[in-house]
């Protein structure tokens, strides 16, 4: 772990960015999203003993392929930090994090659902944040089509933003770009960003699927092709084709 700069050399902090990437595509486009406005990019990830560990794998290499897209955000590129929140899995079980089947719960939850874990990743975040002077915390929740989290609400953000700013006296901005759109919508955003090529790196390097599946190759990228993460990045693929005129990347 890196100690704060400190440096004069360093941009202001409303110019840097921490960025929550799991590897998964949302959190890689959010990345890209944050080259692109910042001078400054550090990420962060967790490893709270998810079943699958091939995300985490997968972040750093899709990391800096992303950024070496152009020279500009290489150079923006910072730190990568990760932290291990396995309690997490200790305080009980989910789908994502033992073999739990994936299914509705009771409370109209699916199983996958870890209880809080977006609220202890951006609160950790925003710890790791004060101590580096990062002003932008950028996470790629949304609630537009989503698997129903409570925690990925645009309320909850913006609840919790108020309360880490209050217990940290800080003026931390929460950003989510994703969060009104759908996921049609994130893969015209990773077009505008970085044209096909950054299409490309996260289709084929990020990772979504809840079974780990990264054996199974189709039009979108890699995954089982049946879990729900499957079926809403296959579909809002799919869309996206059909909407760009039916030409493949
Ligand atoms: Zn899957």
């Amino acid at each position: 772990m890196n100690e704060g700069l400190g440096d004069g050399c360093q941009p202001p902090e409303e110019r840097r960015a921490l960025v929550l990437f799991s590897g998964g595509q949302d959190s890689a486009t959010c990345l890209a999203w944050a080259l692109d406005r910042f001078d400054r990019v550090e990420t962060i990830g967790f490893d709270y003993r998810q079943r699958h560990r091939i995300e985490l794998d997968q972040r750093r290499p899709l990391a800096n392929a992303i950024a070496g897209l152009n020279p500009t955000w290489r150079d923006r590129l910072g730190e990568d930090h990760l932290f291990d929140l396995g309690f997490i899995a200790e305080l009980g079980q989910t789908a994502l994090t033992a073999e739990t089947e994936i299914r509705m719960d009771r409370s109209g939850l699916p199983t996958t659902f870890v209880p809080a874990r977006n609220l202890m990743f951006l609160t950790t975040a925003a710890a790791l944040a004060y101590r580096r002077s990062i002003k932008h915390l950028v996470t790629g929740v949304c609630e537009t089509d989503y698997s129903g989290y409570p925690d990925c609400r645009d309320d909850t953000i913006k609840a919790l933003q108020v309360a880490l700013n209050l217990g940290m006296e800080r003026r931390f901005v929460l950003d989510t770009p994703l969060m009104w759109i759908d996921k049609s919508a994130t893969w015209k955003l990773t077009e505008q960003l970085g044209g096909e090529a950054l299409v490309k790196i996260i289709r084929d390097m990020s990772h979504s699927c809840y079974l780990g599946d990264h054996t199974s190759r189709h039009d979108w990228g890699y995954g089982c092709g049946d879990c729900p993460a499957c079926h809403l990045r296959g579909e809002g693929y799919r869309r996206f084709i059909i909407e760009r005129g039916g030409e493949p990347v």
